[in-house]
């Protein structure tokens, strides 16, 4: 999960790190660390807790000078966050330090065998192995020793590795890990994503599972297991910087909401063509559609609530089944899939390991598996059969807002394509949906106009305990991303139920006073909505409505209200969603929490 940079050439590497560090402080912060070679030996300073402490005591870099290191920001998965097991590790000898992003699943035993060979171990982590098997097996070649090392690793792993009789040369590898190299002139980079080095490079190699990179200052080698030369592609990023900073914004969460009409119309416009959904290089074709027995979505948090939203759009308009699944629970529970079967994955980095463990497991069993990512060539992506991106950009804050948006409006566009495909829905309904979906982004920027009046809700609700969100139908659905998104960055306990299950046991925690906001979106439910809000009211809630502008009686049940503008049902999702990520985000803030970077949660989670 962590945030790995690794810099050789001709500038200092202390600071070139640091400030590569920063913008991925979102993958991981329990600890950082730097090992920087000074001309004579390697250098090592950590610290526990954030970037920022680690920079202090480096006084930014200014304080170790140095033409090649790594540098580090941990999300702990094996020893507690502390400045002995932040990384970077260092092997007995002091000859090689190594940065780790991942989990060695056989660290026990290869453990036992360095221990047994007298090599003592400092840390609690499974990363120190590697640096202890690299001092072990050197021979005097750097990249004939990462390969040796390399076919003893089991488990995920993206490296950075330096040694210092090699000072001029940075070794990288990956498996199942996110590692990019940065190709600068006189100057080299490695990465966990390109956000660490695009003030520096845009050209840009992907390292793909199993290889292994030497870095020069001048020179890139990129490697198979076997030590043949692989011819590498080299991208050229095309993002703005403006767009991986915050651009005057005080929080990359409050930036990324901002830039929700945007990336939505661009979604939404790179797939609509003269009034059709068109997919480009994606094939399902009728016959295989027409097929099919079942939809499977398998994702992970915020990405999963896209699914459960799916889950009723593609079941009403296809009329094909629909299972979602959390993908830590697909795995093991035998699932009940073959080839009649499409597997939907959703994940914004692209790197969930869970859904990537998911959809491989999908594929063994005879799926087709089609992916909604946002990171173009990202390991999702590389393992599925069909990728639709996102076209969200780069989002930085923990908690998701602007990924989760396009993924619904890919959800949407999805359905049309598969429906028109299937001949499931005439043409009047069709043009009707497109129509109303290129009209979503110009309705989500006037809700983003009320953003005042959403803030001074916020203001009077943010120090309450306990908040229930409810719904029915996709209204529920958009309730949990509600619910998550004000737990997760305001730490205030919430749940979300369907409108019409409270009563089966959880209305008794409704007492004088509880917050409960009411989604009331879907117009053919909406009595029943109604009924539900009353039941809630009558036991001391105090309720929060949101509803569209034809609803305005909502005033007779509610307390306040926060009105979006109307669509056809299946669409209301991504209105609703917007003023729950407004109202999640000034509740964090008057809380004083930190918002970008919400305590034990990093953003891209790599480890199953
Ligand atoms: N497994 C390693 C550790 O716990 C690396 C974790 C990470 O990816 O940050 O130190």
């Amino acid at each position: 999960m962590c945030g790995i940079v690794g810099y050789v050439g001709y500038d200092q590497a202390t600071p070139l790190i640091l400030s590569g560090l920063k913008k991925l402080e979102y993958r991981g912060y329990d600890s950082a660390g730097v090992a920087i070679y000074d001309g004579n030996k390697l250098n090592l300073v950590k610290a526990k807790g954030r970037l920022q402490i680690l920079s202090d005591k480096l006084d930014a870099g200014a304080q170790l000078k140095g033409h090649l290191g790594i540098g580090h920001t941990r999300w702990a998965t094996h020893g507690e966050p502390s400045e002995r097991n932040a990384h970077p590790h260092v092997s007995y000898s002091g000859k090689f330090a190594v940065v780790h992003n991942g989990i060695i699943e056989n660290y026990i035993k290869l453990k036992e065998k360095l221990l047994n060979n007298g090599i003592n171990f400092y840390s609690e982590t499974d990363t120190e192995v590697i640096a202890q098997l690299f001092d072990y097996y050197y021979n005097g070649d750097l990249l004939d020793t990462g390969l040796k090392v390399m076919a003893e690793l089991e488990g995920s792993y993206a490296l950075g590795i330096i040694c210092d009789d090699k000072p001029g040369e940075l070794l990288a590898m990956k498996k199942d890990s996110p590692l990019i190299i940065g190709l600068g002139k006189n100057e080299n980079f490695i990465a966990s994503d390109i956000t660490a080095v695009i003030n520096r490079t845009r050209d840009i190699i992907r390292l793909d599972d199993n290889e292994v990179a030497l870095l020069t200052s001048s020179n890139v080698g990129v490697y198979d297991k076997d030590k043949r030369l692989l011819s590498k592609q080299v991208s050229c990023i095309d993002w703005d910087i403006a767009s991986v900073e915050k651009s005057g914004y005080e929080h990359f969460m409050l930036k990324e909401i901002m830039e929700q009409p945007k990336v939505i119309r661009d979604t939404i416009k790179s797939k609509i063509e003269n009034g059709e959904v068109f997919f480009e290089n994606i094939s399902l074709e009728k016959e295989y559609i027409k097929r099919l027995s079942k939809i499977c979505i398998v994702a992970c948090g915020s990405a999963y609530h896209v699914g459960c939203i799916a889950k009723y759009i593609f079941e009403k308009i296809l009329r094909i089944p629909v299972e979602v699944e959390v993908a830590s629970e697909f795995r093991y529970k035998e699932p009940i899939i073959d080839d009649s079967v499409l597997t939907i994955a959703i994940s914004q980095s692209g790197e969930t390991a869970d859904t990537l463990a998911a959809i491989r497991e999908a594929k063994k069993l005879g799926s087709k598996v089609l992916s909604i990512v946002n990171v173009i060539g990202s390991s999702i992506a590389a393992a599925s059969d069909e990728v639709l991106y996102t076209l969200a950009g780069p989002e930085v804050a923990v908690a998701t807002t602007k990924a989760y948006s396009t993924q619904l409006a890919m959800v949407y566009l999805l359905a049309l394509y598969m429906a028109n495909k299937m001949d499931k829905i005439d043409r009047s309904e069709y043009n009707n949906y497109v129509n109303e979906l290129l009209y979503l982004p110009s309705k989500v920027e006037d809700i983003l106009k009320c953003r005042d009046e959403i803030k001074s809700l916020a203001r009077k609700f943010y120090s309450c305990k306990n908040v229930f969100f409810i719904g029915r139908n996709i209204d529920y659905a958009v309730s949990l991303e509600g619910s998550l998104k004000l737990k997760e960055i305001s730490y205030i306990h919430s749940e979300a139920y369907p409108a019409g299950e409270l009563k089966h046991g959880t209305i008794s925690l409704i007492e004088e006073g509880t917050l409960v906001v009411a989604l009331a979106n879907n117009n053919s439910l909406f009595e029943k909505m109604i009924s539900n809000i009353k039941e809630v009211k009558s036991r001391g809630a105090t309720v929060l409505s949101i509803t569209n502008e034809k609803h305005q009686e909502i005033d007779e049940v509610s307390d306040y209200k926060i009105l979006i503008p109307d669509t056809i049902d299946i669409m209301s999702a991504s209105l609703e969603v917007i003023p729950l990520q407004i109202f999640a985000y000034y509740i964090a803030l008057f809380k004083g929490c930190d918002i970008d970077k919400p305590r034990n949660l990093a953003k891209s989670v790599t480890v199953e």
